[in-house]
């Protein structure tokens, strides 16, 4: 058992770990090459009660506590980083400002579907020229009699082609900056929204992203998902989370790399000898490993903290920093174990190589943290 969790945090997680290596790992590069959503999968995770899993009995979810869903989260990646990220954006971005601030329909029609697998939720924020710079979105919701009348251009966004429902940023005061920004739930087969292109991409390749249009997209004043003004605020109230659970996947690929690694190297022989039996190799694998055990410390922390009630916004983009950084490097090295199978796309290895770009990205850049983190320190 591992350090601090409990025995029951134990079983599931092991119930996830067999689930991904018998449905998910074996199909995961099948996946990476059709580039679609997985549908099938991501329907078993609903049955299998992943969606919500951090959401309260009452809600329809499972009531587990931050650690368990990171745990979920990891051992998911582990079989799949795409299926993986796919899952975790229903968990979390997809679904929570309704799950805050939607009305009893909305959480009837859509929440209690989605927590199944039966709905698919979508967060868009990004727009074409706006990521990190979240305060200077152009997209614009204006009254209109009870209405809002949404108008813009999403950029990069998860699972946009398949949503039935998305979490969309607007501005409802320009002049306002950051408490100008608001959430609104919008629907698919609104008049005027439509999923544009999809994005083509080196990594995740299952977990589709894709342009949303909005062009004078009608939506009713329950719709506003918060008190007007506040949705940069209630973003900021799962910014922990975000950066924690990006933390979760990051430790499941670079798991999936080291096992991948350690397998190839006993198995390959050069010089009369498993490739294993090197020095070089070791160190390798004894690095990977270490700095593996770091950043997953790291994440542990910063989700104990979340479940106590004390979300520490430095330790989780920590967290997210260094986890994402250690896949990354996790997978270069495991690209080099294998040598020049390392770039043979019928190997894994390349697979962990592109698909742990995503992490860098996803959850804030790692430069964006590392200002956060300064910040927070007074520089
Ligand atoms: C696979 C994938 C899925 C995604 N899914 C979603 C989604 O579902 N919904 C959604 O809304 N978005 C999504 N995104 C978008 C993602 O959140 C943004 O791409 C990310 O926030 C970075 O924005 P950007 O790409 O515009 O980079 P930019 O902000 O343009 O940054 C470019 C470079 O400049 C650096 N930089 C920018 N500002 C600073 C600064 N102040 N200090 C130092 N360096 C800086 C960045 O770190 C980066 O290196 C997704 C992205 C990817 C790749």
């Amino acid at each position: 058992m591992h350090e601090g969790f409990s025995a029951e945090q134990e079983l599931f997680r092991r119930s996830v770990r067999d689930f991904a290596a018998r449905e998910v790992a074996p199909v995961a590069a099948e996946l990476d090459e059709r580039g679609e959503f997985p549908m099938a999968l991501f329907r078993r995770c609903g049955q299998l009660g992943y969606f919500g899993l951090r959401y309260p009995e009452a809600a329809g979810g499972g009531g587990g506590d931050f650690t368990t869903f990171c745990l979920m989260v990891e051992e998911l990646a582990r079989g799949s980083l795409a299926l993986a990220a796919a899952v975790s954006m229903q968990c979390l971005m997809g679904t929570d400002f309704i799950y805050r601030f939607g009305s009893s329909d909305h959480h009837q029609r859509l929440l209690a579907p989605a927590l199944r697998g039966e709905k698919i939720g979508a967060i868009a924020m990004t727009e074409p020229d706006f990521g990190s710079d979240l305060g200077g979105l152009t997209t614009r919701a204006e009254r209109s009699g009870d209405d809002w009348l949404l108008t813009g251009r999403k950029m990069w966004i998860t699972s946009a082609t398949v949503a039935d429902f998305f979490t969309v940023a607007a501005k409802t005061d320009p002049a306002a900056g950051f408490k100008g920004i608001d959430m609104f739930l919008v629907e698919r087969g609104a008049p005027g929204l439509q999923v544009g292109r999809r994005i083509d991409k080196l990594g995740v390749r299952a977990s589709e992203t894709s342009e949303l249009i909005l062009e004078g997209v009608r939506v009713p004043a329950d719709n506003l998902l918060g008190t007007p003004g506040s949705g940069f605020k209630n973003l900021g109230a799962i910014l922990a989370e975000i950066r924690t659970m990006t933390g979760a996947l990051a430790l499941g690929l670079a798991e999936a790399a080291l096992a991948a690694s350690l397998q190839y190297a006993r198995e390959r022989v050069q010089f009369g000898r498993p490739i294993a039996a090197f020095q070089a190799i070791q160190h390798k694998i004894a690095h990977m490993a270490t700095q593996l055990e770091a950043a997953r410390g790291l994440v542990q922390r910063a989700a104990a903290r979340i479940d106590a009630g004390r979300a520490d916004m430095r330790l989780a983009a920590m967290a997210k920093l260094f986890a994402s950084e250690m896949a990354n490097q996790a997978a270069d090295e495991c690209t080099r174990i294998f040598g020049s199978y390392g770039f043979a796309l019928e190997y894994p290895a390349q697979r962990f190589f592109r698909d742990a770009r995503f992490l860098l990205y996803g959850g804030g850049t790692n430069e964006i943290l590392k200002n956060v983190i300064a910040k927070d320190l007074g520089v």
